[in-house]
């Protein structure tokens, strides 16, 4: 049965725009159990018997329960029950069934903030119940490997990184290096009581089905079927490109309270969209597409590679074996090369990068020419990508986020002045509100989204 079909009422239509769900009557939870707004349109439940009945009550409640929890993930504040009958078009009837089925698996828990509601009676607000469910967020990337386990209310409640040259590590050796990171900490939260529900694995490479590992150059790993390793199973780990999950970590309410993101009162913040382009930059640079909400990860889960798209037929030979790269001109190495501060393996360590930054920030003329032609570089390709697919912001994330904000405001300058709209549009690039493992947070996110999407796979719908 299709849900998706359904509107749930005025505020809500245009709330799950970004996930094309609303939420539906189920008319066995409650004798009155139905929309209440009188313009949306009624769901005819169809009246069967036996097992077919009793599978599409369940998917029903699972659709239902889904809602709530992206209604209470979306909230600038915290939610009554009588906000979300208002916000999801349920009757209060079923909130109230549904919050008792999540508070009864420790999934939300009642505030102790009292919400005033219009008539001026305190309701009690729902939140999200602390350190009871926890996605796990685990990578490898160039400079090492780690994870981090948070919970629904944004909690990080454990993380680790080794830092370490990945550079032609071996495989068998890095995935055990890492499960023996995690296991101790996972353990101890099991033991408190805490779910741990798996997430994504980020690489700094090409993934497909999950995983698959095709190319991943600047670890020097090829064609390596990630499935092998047991913990990537005992875990629940799926594989994904590292700048897809970094994007994820940017998406307001994915799977962490928005409100709890950002500081939305403060003059000069940003605002995060759900519609945007990431940028990922490392020694390499990669990206993602988001559309409402959602990582737009193509037919075969490729999409976003903005590093590769070509500023100059005449440019650098690329790895990837095109000229002219973005990141042959934007990459870490690619601008120390260029302002002449190391080369090779030298020109990848932290130092010289800092020393770029230092050297930008004397007025050193080679560093600023390289920061130059990084900006042309970046600016062409997000100008690029904006005509492509049309969005309003671009984020600058890895350590182009740490660049001065007048380099960024270049960018931004120059991006508009070349996107073709530009007489309608205002492209706003901006550094990413996560930029400390990016990909970490958004792989655990990926874990805790599992639970909001199909609730009634990991929690009991029975009383006791
Ligand atoms: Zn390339």
């Amino acid at each position: 049965m299709d849900h998706s079909s359904g509107a749930a009422g005025r505020d809500a239509a245009d709330f799950y725009d970004a996930n094309r769900h609303e939420a539906v009557p189920n008319q066995h939870d409650t004798p009155d159990a139905g929309l209440k707004n009188k313009k949306a349109p009624a769901i005819p439940v169809p009246v069967a018997s036996g097992i077919a009945s009793s599978i599409n009550q369940e998917s029903l409640r699972n659709h239902n329960l889904s809602v709530v929890l992206r209604s209470i993930l979306h909230a600038k504040r915290p939610l009554s029950r009588a906000n979300l009958a208002d916000q999801t078009g349920l009757t209060k009837a079923t909130i109230s069934m549904l919050i008792a089925i999540l508070q009864r698996n420790a999934v939300v828990s009642d505030l102790q903030i009292p919400a005033t509601n219009r008539f001026g009676r305190p309701s009690t607000p729902i939140g999200f119940a602390p350190r009871t469910w926890a996605g796990l967020g685990t990578q490898i990337n160039t400079d090492g490997y780690g994870y981090i386990i948070k919970d629904f209310t944004g909690e990080v409640l454990s993380e680790s990184w080794a830092e370490k040259p990945m550079l032609h590590a071996d495989p068998e050796q890095a995935f055990s290096e890492l499960d023996a990171l995690i296991r101790p900490a996972a353990a101890k939260l099991r033991r408190q009581g805490c779910h741990i529900i798996g997430g994504g694995l980020a690489l700094p490479g090409l993934v497909a089905d999950g995983s698959i590992l095709l190319r991943a150059r600047n670890l020097g790993w090829d064609h390596i079927d990630i499935s092998q390793f047991k913990m990537v199973n005992s875990f629940g780990l799926h594989a994904v490109n590292e700048a897809n999950l970094a994007a994820i970590a940017q998406i307001p309410g994915y799977a962490t309270c928005e409100a709890d993101k950002g500081s939305p009162d403060e003059e000069d913040t940003p605002v995060y969209p759900q519609s945007f382009i990431y940028i990922s930059t490392d020694i390499g640079i990669g990206g993602a597409y988001v559309r409402n909400g959602q990582v737009v990860s193509g037919d075969h889960g490729f999409a976003g590679e903005l590093g590769h798209v070509s500023v100059n037929f005449n440019g650098p030979l690329c790895r990837c074996g095109r000229n002219g790269c973005a990141e042959m001109y934007a990459g870490r190495q690619a601008l120390v090369e260029a302002a002449d501060i190391a080369y090779d393996d030298a020109a990848a360590a932290a130092e010289s990068l800092n020393e770029l930054l230092s050297r930008w920030g004397r007025h050193d003329p080679r560093a600023e020419s390289a920061v130059d032609q990084a900006v042309r570089a970046l600016s062409s390709v997000i100008a690029s990508t904006v005509n492509t697919v049309d969005v309003d912001t671009a984020m600058l994330g890895g350590f182009w986020a740490r660049v001065d904000n007048s380099i960024v405001q270049r960018i931004s300058a120059e991006v508009n002045h070349q996107v073709l709209g530009s007489e309608a549009m205002d492209i706003q690039v901006i550094k990413p509100q996560v930029n400390d493992h990016p990909a970490l947070h958004g792989a655990a996110e990926v874990g805790l989204r599992r639970v909001v999407e199909n609730p009634l796979s990991y929690i009991e719908v029975s009383e006791g």
